[in-house]
């Protein structure tokens, strides 16, 4: 899988050389590529921004440079024939865009689902905005090459994409095959089955006065499983509501259902609702 990232703040992205996507780049894993906006600029000063038409504060990324440097990513890495599209005969296989991701505050909200859907395609670009964002002709335009989604990382205002992409790159990377070193551990955690991860302890068993839940020192696979799902509820009903609203708990065991009762919420079609007066 390959990643380009475009940014005036090429330095920004300097930690996706450390830890587990660091590694995953030296073992082949993934390639990541960063460049610098300002070095697909034409003019001695090297100008990225320029003043909103409309008026209004602050200023806007003008097209020129977005375009060059995208045509010249999407050129030097040409698409992936597609395997989804059925073969005509004769003609050239068909190919795949390349996905590009525009951070912004006004997009679609990044979640463990579309870091899954992302870490299935081939060839991921971010464009990393500034100031009040990129000219939106060029997302329009970027469509013809690419297939283009503006993501959010979540409803408040950063000052660039840099640190959304750096969160994205890591959500993405580490589902990919070989990354993480023990699969599993992707398989149990917050969000991969609707529900927030239950607590977790380590040694000492007792610190500070504060023991560790004795069924987990007890060895009953079966109770710990029990224990964990239980405080997996919990934790989803006190924190995360809305994540509980969404579940679709229809194949709940006995047991669970109890928990969520207790939690007061009613199974009805599927869904847990909250039990009024609750
Ligand atoms: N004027 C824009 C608006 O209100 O939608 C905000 C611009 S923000 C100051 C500058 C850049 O930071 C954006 O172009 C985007 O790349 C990035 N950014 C800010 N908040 C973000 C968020 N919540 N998620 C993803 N990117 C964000």
């Amino acid at each position: 899988m390959r990643f380009d990232v475009v940014s005036i703040f090429p330095e920004y992205l300097a930690p996706l050389e450390l830890s587990l996507i660091g590694k995953a780049r030296t073992d082949g894993l993934l390639e990541l590529a960063v460049h610098d906006l300002r070095s697909y600029t034409q003019d001695r000063h090297r100008t990225v921004d320029d003043t909103p038409y409309g008026g209004g504060a602050g200023m806007v990324m003008k097209p020129e440079p977005w375009a060059q440097a995208l045509e010249d990513i999407a050129a030097a890495a040409p698409p992936a024939p597609d395997k989804a599209a059925a073969p005509s005969p004769g003609a050239a296989p068909a190919r795949k865009k390349p996905t590009l991701i525009v951070p912004s505050p006004a997009g679609e909200v990044f979640t463990q689902q579309l870091a899954y859907e992302l870490a299935g395609e081939d060839h991921l670009v971010f464009a990393c905005g500034r100031y009040e964002g990129i000219d939106e002709r060029v997302l329009e335009w970027a469509a013809e090459q690419y297939t283009v989604r503006s993501v959010s990382l979540g409803d408040y205002v950063l000052n660039g994409g840099e640190v959304a992409v750096l969160a994205m790159v890591e959500a993405i990377g580490r589902l990919i095959p070989g990354v993480v070193g023990n699969p599993e551990s992707l398989v149990e955690e917050s969000h991969s089955d609707g529900l927030l991860e239950y607590p977790v302890y380590t040694k000492p068993s007792s610190w500070r006065d504060r023991d560790v839940p004795e069924v987990l020192l007890s060895g009953n696979h079966g109770k710990i499983a029990k224990f964990r799902r239980e405080h997996q509820l919990r934790r989803t009903a006190a924190r995360r509501p809305d994540l509980l609203d969404k579940l679709d708990v229809s194949n709940f065991s006995k047991t669970e259902r109890n928990v969520l009762w207790e939690l007061g919420y009613a199974v009805v079609d599927g869904r847990a609702v909250r039990r009024t007066g609750k």
